[in-house]
């Protein structure tokens, strides 16, 4: 029986850019007065909504299901992240982010049925293709190193079967306008999101079936028969619980001294005008992912929902065992985005960022999430390693299953890994990571 008081709450710096360009939405109520539901998920980010919809395809239409989030929808890192789904191997921790030939097969089955689930879901509640669409994306070289770690990625590719082509510095710059890139690694197979605008889609077509409350942070879990989920101003008695909070499982007193939470940050410019796309070139909607994992993530985004055309850039990655990021951090951040921003684009010179923010990711040292039941009719689908959206929609997907088949498929797969594993202790841990990706930081050099 676990009775825990919540005091550490999501904090996250800056504004949720991409859910401010959109048009405006009415949100949803907070908790206002004591309820009781059959099943309560806590968290409405990628593995809260993923489980939401999961188990409103597998329960009876009578089993109540409410989803509480401490903030709005969309504010949060679910809203705050670059909008890939990648299905190829994806591992931070490594220098190309290839794992071994196993491991990356049996994750490519993962996260495509994944994308498929999220797909479905776009498809069946009208998403456009500016919210969700399934493409393929581009990893990117602008240095020889760089080059060195996208053909060596290109050998792994080869050795698990998956199909890719390269891309040459002129297909490079018809792409992005920028003649930044000197060689590029495309695959296909992913997809690329509005991470705020999928969110609130996917919130707003589970919500004929799903109760969804807002501004609704629980702080308080008491596990029983029923659990009682306390937020400010009402309980949820529910029978069944998933936690899907990402690293902020381990406020809810879940996996101590196992989870690593790293934020990252990112820039958005002003909506660019007629003649600075003009003189920028390039498609209308673009994505790259740097090809040293250290390096800088760049989209292109055109117009959608008055959004306008702008540029976002991401890098910088710290880890902050508090779960809160110094302002230290963000002017950090500020100063090698617009680093970067002026080397691929000179061009656009003085076109200044609107949005700036950070969010959190959680990761373990052996990148194993912090999946299963914690308690009798407690489930947790949290710690991502990094690829969330995908990862969180796969972990939100196995929860619900697990919670009402107890078997399935992909329950074979899924359950097939480790529990994270124990950290160092303070401060050689914080230390000794920030320091270690300072250090990659500056060694991917020009990638930044
Ligand atoms: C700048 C940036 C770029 C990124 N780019 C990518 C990318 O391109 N592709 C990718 O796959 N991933 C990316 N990520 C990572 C991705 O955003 C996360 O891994 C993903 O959001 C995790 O999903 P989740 O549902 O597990 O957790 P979250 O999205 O963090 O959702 C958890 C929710 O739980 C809520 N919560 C926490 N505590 C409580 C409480 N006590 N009560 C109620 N609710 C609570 C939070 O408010 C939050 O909304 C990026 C992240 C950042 C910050």
């Amino acid at each position: 029986m676990t009775h825990k008081k919540i005091t550490r709450l999501p904090k996250d710096p800056g504004p949720a850019a991409w859910n401010q360009i959109i048009e405006p939405e009415a949100g949803y109520d907070s908790i206002s007065k004591d309820i009781e539901a059959d099943w309560a998920i806590v968290g409405g980010g990628w593995a809260g909504l993923a489980a939401a919809r999961r188990l409103s395809q597998l329960l009876p239409s009578d089993e109540k299901i409410v989803v509480l989030e401490a903030k709005r929808l969309a504010e949060g890192p679910a809203g705050r992240n670059s909008g890939f789904m990648i299905d190829l191997p994806h591992d931070l921790n490594s220098d190309t982010y290839a794992g071994s030939n196993e491991s990356d097969l049996k994750q490519i089955k993962l996260n495509r049925h994944a994308i498929d689930f999220a797909e479905a879901a776009a498809n069946e509640y009208g998403m456009p293709k500016a919210v969700f669409s399934r493409k393929g994306k581009i990893t990117a070289a602008s240095t020889e190193q760089g080059i060195e770690h996208i053909e060596s990625y290109s050998k792994h590719l080869i050795d698990i079967g998956e199909a890719f082509s390269f891309k040459s510095a002129e297909e490079m710059l018809d792409i992005t306008g920028s003649n930044f890139y000197i060689k590029g690694l495309q695959t296909e197979g992913g997809a690329m999101v509005q991470p705020a605008a999928f969110i609130r889609a996917l919130g707003k077509g589970l919500s004929g079936r799903v109760e969804i409350y807002e501004n609704s942070p629980v702080i308080e879990l008491k596990t029983g028969t029923p659990h009682v989920l306390s937020t400010p101003a009402g309980k949820v008695k529910a029978r069944n619980i998933i936690l899907a909070v990402n690293g902020h499982i381990q406020s809810f007193g879940f996996y101590p001294k196992r989870l690593l939470h790293v934020f990252t940050f990112a820039s958005m410019t002003r909506k660019l005008t007629p003649s600075e796309l003009k003189v920028l070139g390039g498609q209308s909607d673009w994505g790259i992912l740097p090809a040293d994992p250290m390096g800088t993530t760049v989209r292109k985004i055109s117009n959608y929902s008055g959004s306008g055309d702008r540029i976002i850039i991401r890098n910088l990655a710290t880890l902050n065992q508090s779960l809160e990021a110094p302002a230290a951090d963000m002017r950090r951040a500020k100063a090698m985005q617009d680093k970067s921003f002026d080397a691929r684009f000179p061009m656009l010179k003085g076109v200044e960022m609107e949005h700036r923010w950070g969010g959190r990711l959680c990761l373990s040292m052996n990148s194993m999430p912090a999946f299963g039941e914690l308690e009798d009719r407690v489930w947790s689908a949290c710690c991502q390693n990094g690829l969330g959206t995908v990862k969180g929609t796969l972990s939100g997907i196995a929860a619900a299953e697990l919670a009402v088949l107890g078997s399935s498929d992909l329950l074979t797969d899924f359950l097939d890994h480790q529990a994270p594993s124990k950290l160092p202790p303070e401060p050689f841990l914080s230390l000794g990571a920030n320091m270690t990706m300072r250090w990659k930081q500056w060694q991917a050099g020009k990638e930044l």
